[in-house]
């Protein structure tokens, strides 16, 4: 083939996809800029047809919608309107500062994510260990010891009696509670007598005696044993509640989690606040608006602070 020839071909293969080109691009769908069923929510959208109806019929389901009144809705309206309202062009209308606003207050998607969920720590994992373990495990177990004397009196109970007292040890199922209930049953007494039975052992603090209250609400002297298979509590428990109150003569209270941090850091805070203070601070040179931000100033560095500190 000819050198011009095969130049013609090329020009030829070369214009037609060209041609193919332009043909593609006039054919591609013109971008839509809104939507043709957005463009009618001036005539159907909820603020035009909705919220309206809501807010003449049933103020108070406006309210719950819109978590505020259609007065404070108003009021705000009024207030940011004129910074939310852009101008109108020849290609679009903007939305208006009603609609933007709005949008923005009402909550989206379901009503249940709308609103902050309350907690609702009865529910907590944690919660419900702690009531199992603070609840009866088994029935009470009546007093085998038979006492009958003036100091005690376990065999005088009756076993509705017991089943009673046991009910309203456990209504609560809280720690603290029951510890009080522990308490107001209880009582640590000076001991009048002492005969040691050998020299290893030391001389009690105090004894303690133990009542349950019956049916006639009087309260019957029973043995630590019944008291403990009553309650169905164990030795280590009635001690540590008593002891604590012998020593601090306050009633039981919650040892165990809380915030503990804020307390025991206090000081080293104040003095870092202390310290951050002894530092001249500037106002803010942006001229974005007015803000209540101090910078420290610029010839400040780690070395210059070390300086200060020491
Ligand atoms: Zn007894």
């Amino acid at each position: 083939m000819a050198p011009r020839a095969v130049i013609r071909a090329a020009v030829k293969v070369f214009v037609i996809e060209i041609a193919k080109n332009l043909i593609k691009k006039q054919k591609k769908k013109k971008r839509l800029w809104v939507k043709d069923w957005i463009r009618r929510r001036n005539m159907l959208g909820a603020s035009a047809t909705l919220l309206k109806e809501i807010v003449s019929e049933d103020p108070e389901s406006y309210k719950n919608f819109m978590r505020l009144s259609p007065e404070k809705f108003e009021e705000l309206l009024k207030m940011v309107e004129s910074k939310l309202t852009k101008s109108e062009t020849w290609m679009r209308s903007p939305l208006s500062a009603r609609i933007k606003l709005e949008i923005n207050v009402a909550p989206v998607g379901d009503k249940k994510k709308a609103r902050k969920r309350k907690s609702n720590d009865s529910e907590w994992k944690s919660a419900k260990e702690k009531r199992l373990r603070y609840s009866s495990h088994s029935l009470p177990v009546y007093p085998t010891c038979r006492h009958k004397t003036k100091a005690f009196q376990c065999a005088s109970l009756t076993m509705l009696e017991i089943r009673a007292f046991q009910e309203k040890f456990y209504s609560e199922k809280k720690k603290l509670m029951q510890d009080n209930f522990i308490l107001q049953f209880c009582r640590a007494e000076t001991v009048m007598r002492y005969r040691p039975k050998n020299a290893k052992h030391n001389k009690k603090l105090f004894q303690k005696k133990f009542c349950v209250l019956s049916l006639e609400k009087t309260h019957v002297p029973v043995c630590k044993n019944a008291f403990m298979g009553i309650l169905g509590i164990t030795r280590r428990r009635i001690d540590t509640v008593i002891n604590n109150f012998v020593r601090t003569s306050l009633l039981a209270k919650e040892n165990r989690r809380g915030d503990r941090k804020t307390e025991m850091y206090s000081e080293r805070k104040k003095s870092v606040m202390e310290f951050i203070n002894k530092f001249k601070a500037i106002e803010s040179h942006y001229c974005r608006g007015p803000s209540e931000r101090l910078y420290l100033d610029s010839t400040l560095n780690i070395k210059n602070v070390e300086n200060v500190h020491y």
